[in-house]
C-alpha cells in the first residue's frame, strides 16, 4: 500500500490539502490504513487543542505566535516547535492549571510533550513520546531522555518500545528535555 507522507497528513488535518488530492487521502483512510490514521489523529488532537472549541482553522494569532516562538534560539538547531498549547492559552487569556502540550519536529522525529500539574501534590508529570519520522524501525526505541531544570539534570529515563516516556518530578526552574542518542548530538527541547 502506498502511504502519504507525514507533512501531507498535517495539511490534511489543517484542511489545507488541495481538493484534487483530498479524496485520495480520505479513501486511503477509509481503506483502513492504521499508520496514516494514527498520524491524522495525532495531528487532529494537537490542532483541537490549538483551536480551542469549535473553530476549524487556527486563528492567525496562534500561527504568528507559534512561528515567532519557533524562531527563538533556544532549542537545538534543526529543532522546530510546531505547536505549544501554552501560547494558545496566553493568546486566549485563559492560562491556568490546564495541561500544556508541545510538539517538536526534527528531521528524524516528532516529539510530543505533555506537562500535567498534579492537583493534590506539589509534583508534576511530564509524559512524552518520540515518534520516528524516517520509517527506520527502532530509531526511537530505547532512546535515553533526560529532564533538566535550569540546565541541570534532575531525572533520567529510557523510552519504551513505542518511544513513550514519563517523568514525575517537583516542578521548578526552567525545564528542558534532552533526547540523548548514541554518537549524535543530543536534542534539547525547552518547555
Ligand atoms: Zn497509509
Amino acid at each position: 500500500m502506498d502511504h502519504f507522507d507525514e507533512m501531507a497528513w498535517v495539511d490534511f488535518a489543517r484542511n489545507l490539502i488541495p481538493e484534487s488530492v483530498r479524496p485520495a487521502m480520505q479513501r486511503h483512510l477509509d481503506e483502513g490504513c492504521k499508520n496514516c490514521l494514527l498520524t491524522v489523529q495525532i495531528w487532529q488532537s494537537v490542532l483541537a487543542v490549538a483551536q480551542g472549541e469549535g473553530a476549524l482553522t487556527p486563528p492567525a494569532d496562534t500561527v504568528r505566535v507559534v512561528k515567532s516562538f519557533a524562531a527563538a534560539p533556544r532549542a537545538s538547531s534543526g529543532v522546530r516547535l510546531v505547536f505549544d498549547s501554552g501560547l494558545q492559552q496566553v493568546a486566549a487569556g485563559i492560562r491556568g492549571t490546564a495541561a500544556r502540550q508541545l510538539l517538536y519536529q526534527t528531521d528524524d522525529y516528532y516529539i510530543d510533550l505533555r506537562l500535567e500539574p498534579r492537583r493534590e501534590s506539589d509534583r508534576a508529570c511530564l509524559v512524552g513520546q518520540v515518534m520516528d519520522r524516517t520509517g527506520k524501525d527502532a530509531a526511537s526505541h530505547g532512546i535515553s531522555v533526560r529532564l533538566n531544570a535550569d540546565n541541570l539534570p534532575i531525572a533520567d529515563t529510557t523510552a519504551n518500545q513505542f518511544g513513550e516516556f514519563q517523568f514525575d518530578f517537583a516542578p521548578g526552574g526552567n525545564l528542558s528535555v534532552a533526547i540523548v542518542r548514541n554518537q549524535e548530538a543530543e536534542i534539547l527541547l525547552p518547555l
